[in-house]
């Protein structure tokens, strides 16, 4: 099964993407988490990413097109992926029907978490993630059983350098310029599905497993 997650930052694609892939044993793409990864190793992707990151900026088609194209082609991709917050601009969007066409696949289903800009807000600024699995928690709505303590693997949490209330503005204002756009194009397709993402955790992840497994209404 191949399948997309949009919506803007803080809408809790990470959260569900974590519990969706252990339930289908499919891998998480996530072009935020790939870039991350590039950034503290220093590549030379990371040093483009960040020059966009920091600010709240979307990185470039081209950049962002090329890891996700390599990521496409390994072989545990065979039986499904799932792609957090990829593709963000109609461009890549594009991009990515090219890849999938090349390859003899197509997107399954696109789901879009809805959340109003004031949650958005909230989540974003509490959100910690864990420094060695990358496990996300919020200070208030899920916070970890020891503060600063990942309940997982006992690692060390932070807070993203790009979850401060000035840099949050940006990303929305990117959000909603390049990205949101983007649900029309899908939705012409008839592949989105948009799922309530002010609910529970738990009751967020129960739609769209079901949306996944062809049990919604
Ligand atoms: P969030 O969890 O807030 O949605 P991500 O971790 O997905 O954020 O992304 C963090 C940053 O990485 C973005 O603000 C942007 O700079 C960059 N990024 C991630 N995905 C993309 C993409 N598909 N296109 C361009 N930039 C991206
Ligand atoms: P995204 O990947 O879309 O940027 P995250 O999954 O990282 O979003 O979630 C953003 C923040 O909101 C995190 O701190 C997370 O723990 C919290 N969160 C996610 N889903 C919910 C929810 N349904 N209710 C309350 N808080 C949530
Ligand atoms: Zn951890």
């Amino acid at each position: 099964m191949n399948i997309l997650f949009m919506g803007p930052p803080g809408a809790g694609k990470g959260t569900q993407a974590e519990r969706i892939v252990a339930e289908f044993g499919i891998p998480h793409i996530s072009t935020g988490d790939a870039f991350r990864l590039a950034m503290k190793e220093g590549t030379p992707l990371g040093l483009k990413a960040k020059e966009y990151v920091d600010q709240g900026l979307l990185v470039p088609d081209d950049v962002t097109n090329g890891i996700v194209r390599e990521r496409l082609q390994q072989d545990d991709c065979k039986r499904g992926f799932l792609l957090d917050g990829y593709p963000r601009t109609l461009a890549q969007a594009e991009a990515l029907d090219g890849m999938l066409k090349e390859s003899g696949r197509r997107i399954d289903h696109v789901i879009s978490l809805v959340v109003d800009r004031d949650m958005l807000l909230k989540r974003l600024t509490g959100r910690r993630i864990c420094k060695s699995c990358g496990a996300t928690y919020h200070i208030l709505f899920n916070p970890p059983k020891q503060e600063g303590v990942c309940d997982k693997c006992g690692g060390e949490l932070y807070q993203r350098s790009d979850d401060t209330e000035e840099k949050v503005g940006t990303r929305l204002d990117e959000y909603l310029s390049k990205t949101e756009p983007l649900l029309r194009y899908y939705r012409d397709q008839g592949l989105l599905r948009e799922v309530n993402g002010e609910q529970e955790i738990d009751a967020v992840t129960a739609q769209i497993t079901s949306i996944l497994k062809g049990q919604a209404e």
